[in-house]
Formats: C-alpha cells, structure tokens, sequence
C-alpha cells in the first residue's frame, strides 16, 4: 500500500495502432486495481462499440481547440488527422491520490509528458511482424480500409521512437506480454527510491539493532 502523501507512478505506454494496446491495458486494470487509466479527449468518430466518457470523451474540434486555449492539456497531438489529448487535472490530481495512472497516448504526447514529468514510465509495445499488425486492424474490424492504410502507414514512424521508451514489450502472446508488463508495475513499486519511503520505519528499527 503506498503512503499518505505518496504520489503514483506514471506511465506513458505507446505502440503502433493494433498492436494491442487497448486490450492490454483493459486487463492491465482487471488485475491491479492500484492502476487507473486516463480516459483521453479526441475529435475522432466515435466506433461501433464506442461509448463517450467510457473509451474517450469525444468532443468537437471547436471543443478541444478552446480546450487547448484554456490549458486544459498536459499533452496533445495530431493523430492519424484527429486530436487527441490528456486532461491535465485528472492526472495530477489521481497521481496525488497515490494511485498509479496509465496514459496510452502517442509517441508526440509521450516526448511532452517526458518533458513534463520525467520521473515517468515509459513502455513501448510492438506487435511479432508487419504482418500480424495488419491482421489485428482488419481483423479488429473497427477500421475502415482507407483508415487502416494509413495507420499502417504511420506505424513505422511510430516505431521508429521505440527506444526513447524504458521499456518494450512484444505483444506476440497475450498472456505472456500481459505478464510482463505487470511484472514491470509491480517491479517499480520495489524501487528503493519509493520502498525507503513507504519502509522508513521498518529500515530505522533494523538500522537500530535486532
Ligand atoms: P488505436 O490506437 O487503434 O486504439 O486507435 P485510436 O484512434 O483509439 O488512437 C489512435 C492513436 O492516438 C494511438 O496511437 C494512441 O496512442 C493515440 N492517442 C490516444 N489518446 C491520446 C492522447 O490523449 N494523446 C495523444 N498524444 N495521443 C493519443
Ligand atoms: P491498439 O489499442 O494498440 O490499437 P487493440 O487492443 O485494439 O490495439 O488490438 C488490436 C486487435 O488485435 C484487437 O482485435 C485485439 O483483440 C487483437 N489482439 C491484441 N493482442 C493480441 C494478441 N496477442 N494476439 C492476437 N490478437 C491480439
Ligand atoms: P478488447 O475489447 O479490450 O479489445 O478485448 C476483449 C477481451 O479479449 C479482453 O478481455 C482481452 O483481454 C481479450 N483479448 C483480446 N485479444 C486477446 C488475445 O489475443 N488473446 C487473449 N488471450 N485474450 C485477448
């Protein structure tokens, strides 16, 4: 359990579109209810399944521009067209909670928030192949053909940031990348930085003698 006062970690997690992102983090959150995710803002369409203030909070271009103006953001960016963006206030006010936020946002969004907040987590998931990422968008069926195209198209630009990230995960099994990425949570929560904190007094009493 963290300590009052504690803050959460933070962590930027991107991948090219398809790579299984979404469905990761969605049961990311199933098996460790220290972690939350920030519900992102876009001015893309809304998919079959989609549900506002659920997947993203869906708003107009003219919303999110005046968003933009008022600070709103920590991080946005143009997307595959559209925009996209983190609420600034839910991050930092869910970080100061002690809970532990997940941002799946872009490699652009992720060298802001780098900026912002270097003490964040970064995690770069790629799929096994090309191959396999075209398979996933056509199969995911959410995509129209023209919109797939480009996002596979982007996809190589995406990937080209992998190793500005702390970490990368190959999403071949779902399972098994599922596991390394919890492993990788639950690894930063043993970091001598935050368990000299969360244990000061257990290591004072033993520093005192047995
Ligand atoms: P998906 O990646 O196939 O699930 O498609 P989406 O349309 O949901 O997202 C498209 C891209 O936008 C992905 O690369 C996301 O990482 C990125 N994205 C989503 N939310 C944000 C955000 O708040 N900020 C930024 N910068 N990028 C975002
Ligand atoms: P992203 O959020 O990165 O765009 P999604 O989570 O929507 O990706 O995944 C894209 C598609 O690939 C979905 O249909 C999902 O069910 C499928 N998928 C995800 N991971 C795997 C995997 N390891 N093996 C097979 N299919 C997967
Ligand atoms: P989502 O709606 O997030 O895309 O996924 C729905 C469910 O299917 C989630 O429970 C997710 O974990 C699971 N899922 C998606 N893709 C795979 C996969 O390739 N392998 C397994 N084992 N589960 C998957």
């Amino acid at each position: 359990m963290k300590q009052a006062g504690e803050q959460g970690t933070l962590y930027v997690i991107s991948a090219p579109s398809g790579a299984g992102k979404t469905s990761l983090v969605g049961e990311m959150l199933r098996k460790d209810p220290g972690l939350g995710v920030s519900i992102s803002h876009t001015t893309r369409p809304m998919r079959e399944g989609e549900q506002d203030g659920v997947n993203y909070h869906f708003v107009s271009r003219d919303e999110f521009e005046a968003m933009i103006a008022r600070g709103d953001f920590l991080e946005h960016a143009d997307v595959f067209g559209n925009y996209y963006g983190t609420s600034q206030v839910w991050v930092r006010e869910t970080l100061a909670t002690g809970q532990d936020v997940i941002l799946e946002i872009d490699w652009q969004g992720a060298e802001q928030v780098r900026r912002l907040i270097p003490e964040c987590v970064g995690i770069f998931i790629v799929p096994p192949s090309a191959a396999v990422l075209r398979e996933r968008l056509v199969g995911r069926g959410t995509d129209a053909p023209e919109v797939i195209e480009r996002r596979l198209a982007e996809a190589a630009e995406e990937c080209r940031h992998a190793v500005e990230f702390d970490y990368l995960v190959v999403n071949d099994d779902f399972d098994q990348a599922l596991g390394e990425l919890l492993s990788i949570v639950r690894s930063q929560r043993l970091r001598m930085d935050v368990q000299k904190l969360r244990h000061a007094q257990l290591l004072a009493g033993l520093a005192g003698g047995l």
